[in-house]
C-alpha cells in the first residue's frame, strides 16, 4: 500500500447522490479519511432549464431512451437526482428490509430527528394542486398532503424550480451532506468518472477512474459504489460482476392531463399532495409540469391543439410498481413495460381521470409513460449481502440499485437510512481491526 501513499483513503465513495454523499459525511464524521469521485460537476444550483437539461438530458449520460420510445431519467451532477428531485419523503418499508435481515428503525429515527421533514402550509400549495385535492377528496379518495425534504421558511410560492434544482436553498438535496463531508476534511473530485474497481486475490484495492480525459487510480480498504440504480450496474460489470444490472425497476409514470377554462398561474411546487395505493402498486400526485416538459410531453403524444394550453391544464401523476425486468449494458438500458405494468398505470389513469372530470376537466389526455427511479439493479441478496457488501471482499454498493425488489415509492428517504446503517458498519470494522 505505501507505494501509493498520495492518493490511498479509508474509503473511496464513487456518486454524490442520496447514497452516496451520506455515507460520506457519515464515515467523515467518523474521521475516516474519504475520498468522493462524482462524473458530474458541482456548480451552484441556479434553478435554469439549461442547468437541469445538462445535467439530466444528454443522452447516455443524463437521459436513456427505451426500445419503446420511452424516457428514463437522471441527474449527473453533485448530489445526483437528488438536485433535480421533488423532494417528496417517504419512509422505508421497514418489513420489506427486515427480510433481508435489515433494520432500518434507528435510522429513521436518526431521519427525523436531524432532517427537517415537512407538509406543506395551504400558502405554498398552488391552486391547480389545490383543486385537484379537493376533486379527489370530494371522491371519498384518500387524498393527503405529503411529506417533503423541504424548509417552508425558505420556500416560495408559485416556484416549481425544485425540479430544475432549488436556487433557494430551500429542498434539501445530497449536496447538503456533500458539503459537510468536504468540511470534516473529505477530498471531492467533480468530473471524475469511475471505470472500474481494482482487485487483488479477491479484495478490492482501488478504483480507476477518468478525470479530464486522464486515467488515473486511487485506492482505500473499503470502496462504496453509490452511482445510482444504473451507475453502479455498470461499474459492476466493468469490474466482472456480471449478475449487476439484471431485472430491474424505474418506476414508470404518467401524467394524466385535462384543461380546464380558468387560467392559472405559472409554476407550483410538484407533488404537494397525493394518494397511495400500496396493494394496488400506485401512487397518485398534483404534477405541475414546467412548460418545457409540458410540450415535450403533449407534443409526443400527438396532442398539439394542447400546446398552448399550459395555464389552463390540470396534471395528475400516476406512478405505478414495475416488475422486475429489462438490463443494462455499458452505454445502454433497456425495460420495456410488462403488460400487468400497463394494467397497473392504465387503473391509475381512470382515478386520475375520474378526479379531473370531478375538478371540472375536459379534453383529458395521457402522456406517454417516463421514468425517473431506476434501481434494484445490484439487489440485497442476489449481487450484495445484507451490509450491501458484493462478493469482492470490501466492495459495497450503496444507492437504490440494492434495492431488493419491485418498488413504486419515492426513494430518497430509504437511501438516506441505508447508506447511515452502511457507514456504522464500514467505521464499525475500521474500529475492529
Ligand atoms: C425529476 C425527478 C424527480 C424525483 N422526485 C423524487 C421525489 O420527490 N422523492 C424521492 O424520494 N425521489 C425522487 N426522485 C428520485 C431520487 O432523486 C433518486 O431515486 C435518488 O436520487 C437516487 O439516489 P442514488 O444515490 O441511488 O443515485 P443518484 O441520485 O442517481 O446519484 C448517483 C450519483 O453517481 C454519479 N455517477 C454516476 N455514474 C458515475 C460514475 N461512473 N463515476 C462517478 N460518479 C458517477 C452521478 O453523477 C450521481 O451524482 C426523483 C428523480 C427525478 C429525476
Amino acid at each position: 500500500m505505501s507505494k501509493h501513499t498520495r492518493n490511498t483513503y479509508d474509503a473511496i465513495v464513487v456518486g454524490s447522490g442520496p447514497g452516496g454523499a451520506t455515507v460520506a459525511n457519515e464515515l467523515a464524521l467518523k474521521g475516516q479519511r474519504v475520498l468522493i469521485l462524482e462524473w458530474g460537476g458541482n456548480e451552484p444550483l441556479n434553478g435554469s432549464f439549461i442547468q437541469m437539461a445538462k445535467m439530466a438530458a444528454i443522452p447516455s449520460k443524463g437521459a436513456f431512451v427505451n426500445s419503446d420510445l420511452s424516457l428514463l431519467i437522471r441527474g449527473i451532477t453533485a448530489g445526483g437526482s437528488s438536485a433535480i428531485n421533488y423532494a417528496t419523503a417517504m419512509k422505508p418499508p421497514v418489513e420489506m428490509f427486515q427480510r433481508y435481515g435489515i433494520d432500518l428503525t434507528a435510522e429513521i429515527a436518526n431521519v427525523e430527528s436531524t432532517l427537517l421533514l415537512s407538509i406543506l402550509p395551504d400558502e405554498l400549495i398552488g391552486p391547480m394542486a389545490h383543486r385537484i385535492a379537493s376533486a379527489a377528496q370530494q371522491l371519498d379518495l384518500d387524498w393527503k398532503k405529503l411529506d417533503k425534504f423541504i424548509d417552508i421558511n425558505k420556500c416560495r410560492s408559485a416556484c416549481h424550480l425544485c425540479s430544475y434544482g432549488c436556487p433557494h436553498d430551500a429542498k434539501w438535496n445530497a449536496r447538503m451532506y456533500l458539503d459537510t463531508a468536504v468540511q470534516q476534511g473529505s477530498t471531492l473530485l467533480t468530473h471524475a468518472k469511475v471505470l472500474k474497481v481494482i482487485t487483488k486475490e479477491h479484495r478490492v484495492i482501488g478504483v480507476q477512474f477518468k478525470h479530464h480525459g486522464k486515467v488515473e487510480s486511487a485506492f482505500a480498504n473499503n470502496i462504496i459504489l453509490a452511482a445510482g440504480g444504473i451507475g453502479s450496474a455498470q461499474i459492476l460489470q466493468a469490474s466482472g460482476v456480471h449478475n449487476a444490472g439484471q431485472h430491474f425497476f424505474m418506476d414508470p409514470v404518467i401524467a394524466v392531463m385535462g384543461k380546464v377554462p380558468e387560467s392559472y398561474p405559472d409554476g407550483e411546487i410538484p407533488m404537494a399532495a397525493g394518494l397511495h395505493l400500496p396493494q394496488e402498486g400506485l401512487m397518485l400526485s398534483d404534477l405541475s409540469l414546467p412548460k418545457p416538459f409540458f410540450h415535450l410531453f403533449t407534443a409526443q403524444v400527438g396532442k398539439f391543439q394542447h400546446l398552448l394550453s399550459p395555464n389552463n391544464t390540470l396534471s395528475i401523476m400516476v406512478k405505478a410498481k414495475d416488475e422486475l425486468s429489462g438490463n443494462i449494458g455499458a452505454k445502454w438500458v433497456n425495460k420495456t413495460l410488462s403488460s400487468d405494468d400497463k394494467k397497473r398505470l392504465n387503473t391509475g389513469a381512470e382515478i386520475a381521470e375520474n378526479i379531473l372530470h370531478q375538478a371540472g376537466a375536459t379534453s383529458l389526455y395521457r402522456t406517454h409513460h417516463f421514468a425517473a427511479h431506476q434501481g434494484g439493479s445490484a439487489k440485497i441478496g442476489e449481487v450484495v449481502d445484507e451490509n450491501l457488501q458484493s462478493d469482492i471482499q470490501g466492495l459495497y454498493v450503496c444507492d437504490a440499485s440494492v434495492i431488493p425488489e419491485a418498488w413504486g415509492l419515492p426513494p430518497t428517504y430509504t437511501l438516506i437510512c441505508l447508506a447511515k446503517r452502511l457507514a456504522k458498519h464500514v467505521d464499525g470494522l475500521v474500529a475492529n481491526n
